[in-house]
């Protein structure tokens, strides 16, 4: 998925979790969950760099990276909810719902199982990168996609709704 797919499942994901467990939702959390739900793909620098280093063509091999794991997130989120005292659950949950997402429609999917086995597993795995596609020429063939573009589009009306709602609930 892209970067506003999972900004905006983020949004989605936080208002449930917030409304679940009785806790406020506001645009700050907002703000907060689609920054969080962005963050394991900080290993995409280290894929840049790699590429670069190696000469080597094709798309970022990121996933593959224990970076992008459910093991490395539920120890790693729980590290960032206890030093930025941050609700352990939502951190934790929005990792998780990143790598759901880029379990879908990518083509090559996540490492569930890491470290007990390296394999990586997608739903409806598309082979977008094929022929050496990336950036914009990536973006098209993606966004060609009738399911990815239909999962895109519903979690981006559903957080517009969402923000929506609360913007103007105060007034
Ligand atoms: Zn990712």
């Amino acid at each position: 998925m892209t970067v506003m797919a999972h900004a905006a499942a983020g949004v989605v994901a936080a208002y449930m979790i917030q409304r679940a467990t009785h806790q406020p939702f506001h645009l700050g959390i907002a703000g907060l969950a689609a920054l969080l739900s962005g963050l394991p793909d900080l290993d995409l620098l280290w894929g840049w760099w790699h590429r670069r280093r190696t000469g080597g063509e094709g798309h970022n091999p990121h996933h593959a990276l224990w970076t992008h794991t459910p093991l490395f997130w539920v120890i790693w989120g729980g590290i960032l909810a206890w030093g930025f005292h941050l609700p352990l659950g939502l951190v934790v949950a929005l990792a998780l719902v990143h790598l759901v997402l880029d379990s879908i429609g990518t083509d090559d999917g996540i490492m569930w199982l890491w470290p007990w086995r390296r394999q990586q597993y997608a739903l409806w795995p598309r082979d977008l990168h094929a022929a050496g596609a990336r950036g914009l020429a990536f973006y098209r063939r993606y966004y060609r996609q009738p399911l990815l573009l239909a999962i895109e589009g519903v979690l981006l009306v559903i957080a517009f709704i969402i923000l929506g709602t609360e913007i103007i609930r105060p007034f």
